[in-house]
């Protein structure tokens, strides 16, 4: 078990919601309605703080219902709401109480909310936060979706003030517009040239041009979904003069290498793409050395018929769900590289709690914190069937793959929503 004292046979006592007491592997009272996790591991529940809901307004590509019951199955036991691709997108305070009424009486994990940044609104910035958003979410190109705007250098230049007065982190999808090129007019089959059209180079433009706003305004930014190594020597170079910068990466980026995806197959397709073997080493590395401080899902279903373009990689849509697979995916990749569970503990639970505001309450299993608890086996594998996830959509680039890491049972608030 994870205790404040490290990881070690232990128990955990549960009082209603909250973690009591974390005591010896033996004390246990008499009257104690006892789950013995033998000798799995028990391991704070995963903070996941990028998941695309999509509810209201897209509940057909994934819903309140489907994604937090993958997300208990998965292990995770928050998650981060982003503020697209639900209808209306989460940029105003209207839209986030649509966004709590379409949730209520549906999850089953703790789901907490993102509020958009886009052009015109600065000004429901404070009262988003106000409301309760833990962070905001910000496109510097073309986010997929018509009714999330990207921001120009000026519409961040005037934001961010407001979110350093507020304290909460601006999330960024940081790829450089003039770096991208465009799609070939008659689209393409072949996954390079899908990989050739969104280059590093745009990852690292972007993320320079974010830092110098930063030397202006040093509001908290963090980088999603990082697909290059060479994008994070900017980000080493800020931190060392103290920026408030920080980075995350996802599993299919420690996963998947273009070398390996087929021509037509658009399971693989997101944005920034999946690069080449030397690359996802190269994130490995980044990641065991804490430049890269956390692992999220980017979880971003659609429905499979806006995966299904004749193997346009082009038409296709950008983006793929693993919400129930991120744990398992991150520690396969981790355990081959000779890391250790209390690695997968940092960035996928202590690390994104940090992120996500919730660290005095999540991310640890010590007294007077939440009972939210995944117990799991990291030596078990299994087979990825896609017809046993719970995703609302069954397509995914892992079918077939095999994956360390079985998830026995998950409790929220010490109930048990999950047993596998
Ligand atoms: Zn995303």
């Amino acid at each position: 078990m994870f205790t404040p004292a490290g990881l070690r046979p232990a128990s955990v006592h549960i009082a209603s919601s909250r973690i009591d007491a974390v005591a010896g592997w033996d004390e246990i009272p008499t009257d104690a309605n006892l789950v013995d996790a033998g000798t799995d591991i028990v391991m704070p529940g995963v903070v996941d703080t990028h998941v695309h809901v999509n509810e209201p307004g897209r509940t057909e590509w994934e819903g309140f219902h489907s994604a937090t019951r993958a997300a208990a199955a998965g292990g995770v036991t928050t998650i981060l709401d982003m503020p697209l691709n639900s209808i209306p997108a989460t940029t105003n305070v209207a839209a986030l109480e649509a966004k709590r009424e379409a949730a209520r009486g549906q999850t089953i994990v703790n789901v907490e909310y993102i509020g958009g940044l886009v052009p015109g609104n600065r000004r429901e910035l404070e009262s988003l936060a106000d409301a309760g958003v833990r962070a905001f979410k910000c496109f510097l190109t073309p986010s997929g979706v018509d009714e999330f705007a990207n921001v120009s250098e000026n519409d961040l230049r005037a934001a961010l003030p407001v979110l350093r007065r507020l304290g909460l982190p601006l999330m960024v999808h940081a790829e450089d517009p003039r770096e991208l090129r465009p799609a070939p007019r008659d689209g393409s089959r072949v996954y390079d040239d899908y990989l050739a059209s969104r280059p590093v180079a745009a990852e690292r433009s972007a993320i320079r041009t974010l830092i110098g706003l930063m030397e202006d305004h040093a509001a908290r930014v963090h980088i999603v979904h990082v697909s290059a190594a060479e994008s994070l020597e900017a980000i080493r170079d800020a931190r060392a003069r103290g920026l408030p910068i920080t980075v995350e990466t996802c599993p299919h980026y420690l996963t998947f290498a273009a070398e390996e995806i087929p021509d037509g197959a658009t399971e693989y397709k997101c944005a920034p793409p999946i690069r080449d073997i030397e690359e996802r080493d190269a994130l490995w590395a980044a990641l065991l050395d804490g430049s890269i401080d956390c692992v999220a899902s980017d979880h971003s279903p659609c429905p499979p018929s806006m995966k299904e373009t004749d193997g346009d990689f082009f038409a296709a849509w950008g983006g793929i769900a693993s919400l129930q697979l991120s744990l398992a995916a991150v520690w396969t990749g981790a355990r081959l590289r000779g890391a250790k569970v209390e690695q997968i503990a940092e960035w996928m639970c202590a690390a994104t709690a940090r992120l996500a505001g919730v660290a005095a309450t999540k991310g640890r299993i010590a007294s007077g914190y939440d009972a939210d608890i995944v117990v799991w086996n990291p030596d078990l594998s299994f087979v990825v069937e896609p017809e046993k996830l719970l995703h609302r959509h069954r397509v995914t680039p892992y079918a077939g793959r095999t994956l360390y890491g079985v998830v026995r049972s998950t409790f929220v608030a010490g109930e048990q929503v999950y047993t596998g």
